[in-house]
C-alpha cells in the first residue's frame, strides 16, 4: 500500500514542525546557558535579615524577629550553600556566623571544603575558623608578616565569587563592598591556580615562622 500524496504532505509537514520545534528547543537552552555565564553583582551593605532558614537540612520556618527576604547577603549564602564537589575559601576576614554557617552546612553535606585565611585575623574574637577546625575543615594561613589579604571563594571549580567583601558583619551589614561572580572559564583557572598555589605554599610542614620565632606586628 502506497501513501498518497496529502499524506506525505502531511507526514512532511510534521517532521518539518517536529524539527522546529526541537530547533526552538535547543535555541532557549543556548540562550539560558549564556544568561547564565553572565557575570553577576552583589552589592553591600545588605539588610539587616536571617539567612537561617537556608542552613537548615531540611526545609523550615525560623521564627525569629529579623526579615527573611532575599538579599545580597541571601543570594551569597545561596551560592556557597549550592556546592556540591568542593568549596575553596580564600578569605582574609571569616567571622560572619551566617556565612561560616554556610560553609558548616557545606561540609556536613561531604563536600570537599579548604579554607586559607590570614593568620592574624583568624586569632579574633569572633572568627569562625576554630569552629571550622573543630568541625573537620582544613585550614591554613600564611606565614609571614604581610597580610593575606585575598577575598574570593571557587564553587565546584567552576564558579568563582571574588570583591572586596570579607565575610564579616561588618563588611556585610555596614560597609559599602562589592561581590562578583563570575563562570569565565579562564578567570576561574587563574584563580584555582592562585589557590592552589596558596594551598601548598600554607602546608603547615613547611612552616618557618614558628622555629624561627618570627611574629607579626600588631595591627
Ligand atoms: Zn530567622
Amino acid at each position: 500500500m502506497s501513501l498518497s500524496a496529502w499524506a506525505w504532505r502531511g507526514l512532511a509537514a510534521a517532521a518539518t514542525t517536529l524539527l522546529a520545534a526541537e530547533g526552538l528547543y535547543y535555541l532557549l537552552r543556548y540562550v539560558r546557558w549564556l544568561r547564565e555565564q553572565q557575570p553577576k553583582v552583589l552589592f553591600f551593605p545588605a539588610p539587616v535579615t536571617c539567612v537561617r532558614p537556608l542552613l537548615l537540612a531540611s526545609p523550615g520556618r525560623c521564627d525569629c524577629s529579623l526579615p527573611h527576604r532575599e538579599s545580597s547577603l541571601s543570594s551569597l549564602a545561596r551560592l556557597l550553600l549550592a556546592a556540591r564537589r568542593s568549596l575553596d575559601v580564600c578569605v582574609f576576614s571569616i567571622s560572619s556566623a551566617d556565612l561560616g554557617g554556610s560553609v558548616l552546612a557545606v561540609h556536613g553535606r561531604g563536600v570537599r571544603v579548604r579554607v586559607i585565611t590570614d593568620s592574624d585575623y583568624m586569632a579574633l574574637a569572633g572568627s569562625q575558623v576554630g569552629t571550622f577546625r573543630k568541625a573537620g575543615i582544613e585550614v591554613r594561613h600564611d606565614q609571614d608578616t604581610n597580610y593575606m589579604h585575598h577575598k574570593f571563594a571557587l564553587i565546584d571549580g567552576s564558579i568563582l565569587i571574588t570583591g572586596s567583601l570579607n565575610w564579616s558583619a561588618q563588611a556585610i551589614f555596614r560597609n559599602k563592598e562589592n561581590v562578583i561572580i563570575i563562570k569565565n572559564i579562564d578567570i576561574v583557572k587563574a584563580f584555582t591556580g592562585e589557590f592552589e598555589r596558596l594551598w601548598n605554599e600554607y602546608d603547615p610542614t613547611k612552616y618557618s615562622f614558628l622555629h624561627k620565632g618570627k611574629r607579626k606586628p600588631p595591627i
